[in-house]
């Protein structure tokens, strides 16, 4: 058997059972399905409600909470550090040496003024804001 969640035009929901999907699609097409409430024909198939795996390890209860979405970003902000060079407040210096070959080209970060970044970016020199928590300043490991 199976139990499909079926809804008619006017939004009434029912669960109907049938002995397959072709059974179900046969007597909609014959209009044998009808709304328990209000009797229409016009039945259409709802998709299916996720069925939950009580059983085993996996159905281990892990919302994704406002706790793992900042560890996620932590560890993506953490990562930005790991590959970029802190030139500390040399930043624009920096970044325009690079885009100049001056400097040997690498990903760098830094601190900067709102006015030296938008004149980089005038300049055609690629910057990204990033907000760093206070907890990422440490020294890495
Ligand atoms: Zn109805």
């Amino acid at each position: 058997m199976k139990v499909l969640d079926l809804q008619c035009p006017h939004g009434h929901r029912f669960e109907g059972w049938f002995a397959s999907a072709e059974d179900f699609e046969s007597q909609l097409s014959r209009k044998l399905v009808e709304c328990p409430i209000c009797s229409a024909t016009e039945v259409s198939r709802l998709p299916s409600a996720p069925r939950l795996n009580l059983s085993g390890a996996t159905a281990a209860p892990a919302p994704a909470g406002a706790g793992e979405l900042q560890a996620r970003v932590m560890h993506a902000l953490r990562e930005v550090l790991e590959k970029t060079e802190n030139v500390g407040d040399r930043f624009a210096e920096e970044a325009r040496r690079i885009h100049y070959n001056e400097a040997p080209a690498r990903n760098i970060r830094g601190v900067t003024t709102a006015e030296d970044a938008k004149a980089l970016v005038e300049e055609g020199i690629e910057v990204m804001p990033l907000p760093i928590p206070a907890v990422l300043k440490e020294p890495l490991q």
